[in-house]
């Protein structure tokens, strides 16, 4: 269905996300426009750093025992969607399998033409083993459901498949831990075009130290598929300023799926 290119639709959008005042409003006001930069402060978690000497000794680590840590070969990884999230439901190849309720593989259609990447399970994603099932969640079911689409036309996914404690970013060995599922099931997938949403999310895939200011709002590649960078929705929440310029993103995404090139 084409996206509307009307007052109508973007009154809906902005209903459907919580944004009472007009775009045009919201993007005029002093320091806020697509050109923006997000607030480093607000994209960390705000958790201190872990001192050193409070770190598990290294004897305490499962990983020190004699347990066989369970993490297929490459060669070795099931070629259907089914077979790998089964296999991934076992991995211990990283130290989050130690703390995780369940691995999170992902959601939607196999042969969706878009998936969306986020971070990293949070809680309540790691109880109920489906990602962003919490409010942000409800929040990016509103998002897809503005431009028509749904968590059932689209896949769904993140970074790295298990919850890190306290919420806190992904440690760089996890991602790199996780990179094999997370290859895998990018090639089973193979979408047309792929969302990031949030700034581990950018970083990871597009390998760059960027803040997501200099990442959002264009088009990237990876691997030959078009990349486009948004907000995460755990962000909007925290900031619904921004909400006017994520409609903005989700509308340029819609439009380009449906006439690539654009
Ligand atoms: S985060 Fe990824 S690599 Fe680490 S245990 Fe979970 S599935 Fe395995």
């Amino acid at each position: 269905m084409p996206v509307p290119d009307s007052g109508n639709f973007q009154t809906y959008y902005l209903r459907q996300i919580g944004v009472a005042r007009p775009i045009a409003e919201a993007l005029s006001r002093k320091g806020e426009g697509l050109s923006s930069a997000i607030e480093p402060s607000v994209l960390q978690t705000g958790l201190p750093p872990v001192p050193t000497e409070q770190m598990p000794a290294e004897e305490t680590s499962p990983f020190a025992n004699d347990e066989p840590v369970v993490y297929p070969e490459p060669g070795t990884l099931p070629t259907d969607l089914a077979g790998l999230r089964n296999a991934a439901s076992s991995c211990t190849a990283c130290e989050l399998s130690t703390s995780r309720n369940q691995v999170v593989f992902g959601v939607g259609s196999g042969h969706a033409d878009v998936l969306f990447i986020g971070e990293a399970p949070g809680e309540q994603e790691d109880v109920q083993g489906e990602p962003f099932v919490g409010r942000a969640g409800q929040l990016l079911n509103q998002m897809l459901a503005a431009v028509q689409w749904s968590r059932e036309n689209v896949y769904i996914m993140n970074v790295i498949k298990c919850r890190p404690p306290g919420n806190r970013d992904p440690k760089p060995e996890e991602v790199q831990a996780c990179s094999r599922w997370f290859d895998a099931q990018w090639d089973l997938l193979q979408p047309k075009v792929v969302c990031l949403l949030g700034r581990v999310a950018a970083q990871r895939v597009l390998e760059t130290d960027a803040p997501l200011s200099a990442l959002r709002g264009r088009w990237h590649e990876y691997r030959g598929i078009p990349v486009w960078v948004t907000y995460h929705p755990a962000y909007l929440l925290r900031s619904p300023s921004k909400k006017a310029v994520a409609w903005q993103d989700f509308r340029k995404l819609k439009v380009h799926c449906e006439s690539p090139g654009t």
